[in-house]
Order: C-alpha cells, then sequence, then structure tokens
C-alpha cells in the first residue's frame, strides 16, 4: 500500500516537495487489531499546523513518518475482533491506503440511505460538529440575530450558516472566494454573500449587513475579523473557528488593529478546539440526521481521486479549490 509521509517540514505555503508518496508493505494483523483499505482520505485546514514543530494541541506530523487524519476505511481482515470484512469504520490512520487499527476502539458506521460514507468526513463529521458547536455553544446565537459566516461555501461554513438559518436567525451573511461559490452560498439559503476579492471586506460587509451583526462565525481571520469587529453590535459574540488567511504566513500575523472596539462595544471573542466538545456529538448527529434526510441542509463534497493527488487536494484548500469538504477518494 501507498502512503504520504512528511518529507520536510515547510516554511510559508507548502509545496509538493514538502511530502512524498512512499511504497509501504500492507501491515500484518496482530491480536485485537484489524486492517483496513482506506476508502476516503480527509484532508483539512488544521493539518497545516502539524507540518510545524511546535507544541500544540496535537503533537507535530513526524519528518519521515506517514501523515495522519481522519478516514473512512473498510475492513479487509477483521482478524479475533467482532468486525466483519466490509464493515466501514472511521478512523485517524489517513493520508495511506491501508491501515492497521486498534479493534477496541474501532466501531462499524451505520450506513446513510442515499448518502457516500465520506459524510462521516464532512456533514456527519468532524466539520460538522464544529460548525453547531461554534455556532451554538461558543457563539451562543439565538434566534433572531444577524450572523456572518466567513469561508461560507467550505465544509464548516457552509453548514454553520445554515444552522443559524434553522435556527431562526434573521439575517445569514456568508463570504467566499468566486462568484460561483457566493452563487452556491445564496443557493443554500444565506439571505447574502459577498466575493471577498471584489473589495475591501469591511465595506462589502457593512453592504451585506446594513444593521450590524450579532454574531460572526470566523474561519478566516485577518481582515475578515477586523471587518466584523467593526460590525458587531454590542454584546455582539464571535466564535474564532479558524484564522486560514493566516496559516501558511512566514511570520507572525498582527492581530486587528480594530479590537479597542471589543471593550466599547462589550463584544465576546471565543476561541474553541471540537476535540474538547465531543460529548456534543449524540445531540449534534441526532438533530444533523434529521436535517438531511428532510432537505433542511445541504452540503458539498468536492472529490480528488487517488491518493497520488492527495498532496494536490491538501493545498487546495488553501487556494480555495474546494467547494464544500474536501475528500480524497480511493478505489
Ligand atoms: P474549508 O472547507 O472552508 O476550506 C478552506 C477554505 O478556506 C477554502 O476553500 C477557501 O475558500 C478558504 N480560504 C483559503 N484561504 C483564504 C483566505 N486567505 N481568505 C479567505 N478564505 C480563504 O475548510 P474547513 O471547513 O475544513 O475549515 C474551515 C476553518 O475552520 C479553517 O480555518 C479550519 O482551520 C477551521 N477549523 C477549526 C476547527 C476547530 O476545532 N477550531 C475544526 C475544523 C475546522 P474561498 O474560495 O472562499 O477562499
Amino acid at each position: 500500500g501507498r502512503e504520504i509521509h512528511l518529507a520536510s517540514r515547510p516554511t510559508g505555503w507548502p509545496t509538493p516537495d514538502n511530502f512524498s508518496l512512499v511504497e509501504a508493505p500492507v501491515p500484518a494483523v496482530g491480536p485485537g487489531q484489524v486492517l483496513v483499505r482506506n476508502r476516503f482520505l480527509s484532508v483539512d485546514p488544521y493539518m497545516r499546523g502539524r507540518m510545524n514543530d511546535v507544541k500544540s494541541y496535537v503533537p507535530p506530523f513526524r519528518v519521515g513518518e506517514a501523515m495522519e487524519g481522519g478516514a473512512v476505511g473498510e475492513v479487509v481482515d477483521p482478524g479475533d475482533s467482532a468486525l466483519s470484512r466490509g464493515d466501514l469504520v472511521l478512523h485517524q490512520s489517513g493520508w495511506r491506503e491501508y491501515a492497521v487499527l486498534d479493534a477496541e476502539r474501532t466501531s462499524a458506521l451505520p450506513p446513510v440511505p442515499g448518502l457516500s460514507p465520506s459524510v462521516y468526513l464532512g456533514a456527519l463529521g468532524m466539520p460538522g460538529l464544529t460548525a453547531y458547536v461554534g455556532l451554538l455553544d461558543i457563539a451562543g446565537m439565538q434566534p433572531g440575530d444577524q450572523v456572518f459566516v466567513s469561508s461560507a461555501a467550505g465544509a464548516v461554513g457552509s453548514l454553520a450558516g445554515q444552522i443559524a438559518r434553522l435556527r431562526g436567525a434573521s439575517r445569514v451573511i456568508g463570504s467566499a472566494g468566486t462568484a460561483a461559490k457566493v452563487a452556491y452560498v445564496r443557493d443554500l439559503g444565506f439571505d447574502a454573500a459577498f466575493d471577498y476579492h471584489d473589495g475591501p471586506v469591511s465595506q462589502a460587509l457593512a453592504q451585506a449587513a446594513p444593521d450590524g451583526i450579532d454574531v460572526y462565525f470566523d474561519n478566516v481571520g485577518g481582515d475578515h475579523l477586523a471587518a466584523a469587529i467593526s460590525r458587531l453590535r454590542r454584546n455582539g459574540r464571535a466564535a474564532l473557528c479558524g484564522a486560514i488567511a493566516g496559516y501558511n504566513a512566514e511570520t507572525p500575523v498582527p492581530g486587528p488593529a480594530n479590537l479597542a472596539l471589543v471593550i466599547t462595544k462589550r463584544l465576546t471573542l471565543r476561541g474553541f478546539i471540537i476535540t474538547d466538545h465531543r460529548d456534543r456529538m449524540p445531540d449534534f448527529i441526532k438533530e444533523m440526521s434529521g436535517w438531511l434526510r428532510e432537505g433542511n441542509v445541504r452540503f458539498n463534497e468536492t472529490y480528488v481521486d487517488g491518493i497520488e493527488h492527495a498532496v494536490d487536494a491538501f493545498l487546495g484548500v488553501f487556494q480555495g479549490t474546494n467547494t464544500g469538504k474536501m475528500i480524497v477518494r480511493l478505489d
């Protein structure tokens, strides 16, 4: 089986040279283990941070070793476990074609009628939970709030905006990087959307939210965060989920110049890491499954085929080549 190793650590934008595609023997299954063939690999913005040699909430990838990440695999050898050949499982040994997993910590995923199992890496997985928790628990969105979401055509953002609408937001505004994405976001039911390349974010947001906003779901940081701080009304709240605009910066990114408005407007800016909120998974799955079943939430997945293109897929999330969740499909 093939796997992607971290070949070297990038400074600034990663390049294909920072990765290598390595042929590795298919691992043997020991007691208490199962062998899976991965069918879908997740590539996510947070993985850029793991390429750096810094201590964070997840340990860095190691140079010369396979990278890790979310994946949906199919059991090909259940060993002595209760799993069966063909069962689909969600696990963290992505970036490779075959993986050996600890059977005790692995359970079969229930199939979702009409949906690809990759949904467990997107709308019914970590990005979906992030949208749900970030909006409802971290920002504490209330019915009647006006909500702004950045990277609104992305995995997390597209869901955050739709959840806001379903939970009674009075106006939902999104930003994205192309005209096609803006059209997509409006089609999902956002009341307004703009392409942040068309001019200063502060101007576009002022136009889209003439009365201001109560909640900002931040996936981007930078100009977007500064514009949102200017536009938030008194007692406004922002969930700081991601700051992708700065992930490939070579020097530390300065904070918003208008931070003092947090004081005068009594704002709350609250960061979070989704792995601290796994206890919300049952509520999330219950509610999101219902929304999906009834067609109240829609989502998109951008597929890139073949492990040999996994690096392109990963680099693509920083260039905006995905609409919805970026998925590497193996077959
Ligand atoms: P997305 O599906 O949103 O993909 C990333 C998108 O970011 C791209 O498609 C691109 O869209 C946009 N983008 C890239 N560069 C810029 C830029 N300079 N300015 C504005 N937009 C940019 O990814 P996810 O939904 O997986 O993640 C969204 C954010 O949430 C990320 O910041 C991620 O790190 C964070 N996150 C945080 C978690 C947590 O626990 N706190 C958990 C999961 C995700 P476009 O074409 O619109 O530019």
